[in-house]
């Protein structure tokens, strides 16, 4: 089945508004032709309104938020809730990095707290899992994955999967420069699409589109994009500079 390619930018705690600004001017300017995939950026919170704003020109470019409250509203300092950020036109949630699980302890629960409150929303997600090179060693990457799909998206509904992308993201791969090969990567693919057809049938699993992470670069971005059960990539330090973030694109992506 035809799965359309999404490449999504995660910033991190990187780019404030004026920097959003300039890399938007040059990546548009770089971007010529128009690849036949959706792209996406996740910027800083502090930068989405100047993102919003930069991109108003740019049909097919759309906003992500990195994280998001599971609460609506509240006594809850230094939070951000999913009203908020469709008020400000946000379209997508990037939920259960592995830097939100490991520096920030979010657990599956919490991680599918807040796939719910996003949902309920309307927000897209980006559900991000992977395995610690640790639990890849002791042979337990199927269990870890298996648990972080079942318990991540416990309460999301058949309906809900036609906007979710799930990020399969190794940690021993992020911003270390080491990357999954095309065939761990491919392996990991599509054991996850199996597990996603255990819960929800053959269709729905067929539909969803599974993104690689991991030190996703402009010369190894063919290579993955070229594997069947991989339908895009999140990208971070490399989807800092904007025309590695074209390359990659283009590179993964042929034009339409
Ligand atoms: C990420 O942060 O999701 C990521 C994949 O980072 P990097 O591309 O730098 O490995």
């Amino acid at each position: 089945m035809f799965r359309r390619p999404i490449f999504a930018a995660n910033w991190k705690m990187n780019k404030g508004p004026s920097d959003t600004q300039a890399f938007v001017k040059s990546f548009l300017s770089k971007l010529t032709g128009r690849p036949a995939c959706d792209i996406v950026i996740a910027a800083p919170f502090i930068s989405l309104p100047t993102l919003s704003e930069s991109l108003r020109d740019a049909r097919g470019v759309e906003m992500a938020a990195q994280n998001c409250s599971q609460f609506d509203d509240g006594a809850y300092t230094g939070e951000i809730s999913v009203k908020m950020l469709r008020e400000i036109l946000v379209r997508h949630v990037i939920i259960g990095h592995s830097e939100r699980r490991s520096i920030f302890g979010e657990t599956n629960a919490v991680i599918n707290a807040k796939m719910k409150k996003a949902r309920e929303a309307g927000l897209k997600l980006i559900f991000c899992i992977g395995e610690t090179l640790e639990e890849r060693n002791a042979g337990i990457l199927e269990n870890v994955l298996r648990t972080q799909i079942t318990e991540g998206l416990a309460g999301i509904t058949a309906e809900d999967m036609d906007d979710t992308v799930i990020a399969y993201e190794p940690v021993w791969a992020i911003g270390t420069g080491v990357t999954a090969t095309a065939a761990q990567a491919q392996e990991a693919h599509a054991f996850v699409r199996s597990v996603v057809t255990e819960l929800y049938g053959s269709e729905i699993a067929q539909k969803l589109r599974i993104q690689y992470g991991g030190s996703v670069k402009p010369n190894n971005a063919a290579e993955l994009m070229a594997c069947p059960d991989i339908d895009g990539a999140l990208i971070g330090g490399a989807s800092l500079e904007a025309q590695s973030f074209v390359d990659i694109i283009v590179n993964g992506c042929p034009a339409d």
